[in-house]
């Protein structure tokens, strides 16, 4: 009897041990001027009991106010192409901090820059806009995250206004849990091509650089690539977005010299 109770506390024990170790420090948007001072009480290491310092001390951190921006259009730079295609079994996530579509795991959509091609993982939106031009913040910012098989992100980010509805957002939005957590097996596809701008030869115009998450741990060795163009869902869409996250979006941050690249 005795020696189940033991056993029993042990696997109690290294069950909460699990949880704690493993457990990301919580964090929200209200608080993201002190983000990097959040602590993980697992850890009493430092560095490793600030799991999010980086927000705090990266020097090329995201999103940007592209207004603030030395913009160089003088550089002959490697063509986007877009080819994502229909996903036949999408996840439907409500993450906690924002409506996200993961792809299935037999995706094959991806992003070229030139001859490298970077597989979508997951999109997702803020709101309103991270990315601003001046006084300028948009609605709402659509981030299409890639993840290249050396491991380097790519995001694509695409501002997004009030105008004509799109019926791609109208399916996420109707499939997205409303608490933390995923919808899987909807039997429901989606074109995450749906809900880009409509692109001339498929090679957009963009603006691009060096960034990081926006969301913790803020890792930097993001590059990003930001749509000239805008896509619009109606003013009804938003209200809805807004009902599962408001203001989810980071404040602009420094750019510290940092060169932005643009075709245009
Ligand atoms: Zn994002």
């Amino acid at each position: 009897m005795r020696m189940i109770k033991i056993i029993f506390i042990s696997i109690a024990l290294t069950f909460m041990f699990n949880s704690i170790t493993f457990a990301a420090p919580h964090w929200t948007h209200e608080e993201q001027s002190t983000w990097g001072a959040i602590q993980d009480p697992s850890q009493t290491v430092v560095p490793l009991n600030y799991p999010f310092a980086e927000c705090s001390i990266g020097t090329h951190q995201s999103p940007v106010d592209l207004a603030a921006a030395q913009i160089d259009n003088s550089k002959k730079l490697n063509e986007l192409e877009v080819w994502y295609d229909v996903d036949i079994a999408p996840i439907f996530n409500n993450t906690g901090h924002a409506v996200q579509v993961n792809t299935s795991s037999g995706y094959t959509g991806e992003l070229k820059i030139g001859e490298e091609s970077f597989p979508l993982i997951q999109l997702h939106f803020h709101e309103p806009s991270e990315h601003v031009v001046g006084n300028t913040r948009f609605p709402a910012e659509l981030h299409y995250v890639h993840i290249g098989n050396d491991g380097r992100i790519i995001v694509l980010a695409v501002a997004v206004n009030i105008g004509e509805e799109n019926t791609t957002f109208q399916t996420i939005l109707d499939n997205t849990p409303h608490q933390e957590g995923q919808n899987p097996n909807t039997g429901i596809q989606i074109n995450p091509a749906s809900l880009l701008p409509p692109m001339h030869h498929n090679r957009p115009d963009f603006y691009t650089l060096a960034g990081s998450l926006t969301t913790p741990p803020c890792s930097e060795g993001v590059q990003w690539y930001l749509l000239s163009e805008a896509i619009t869902i109606s003013a009804a869409q938003l209200e809805q977005l807004k009902g599962f996250y408001t203001n989810n979006a980071r404040s602009p941050q420094n750019l510290n010299g940092r060169a932005v690249l643009s075709t245009k």
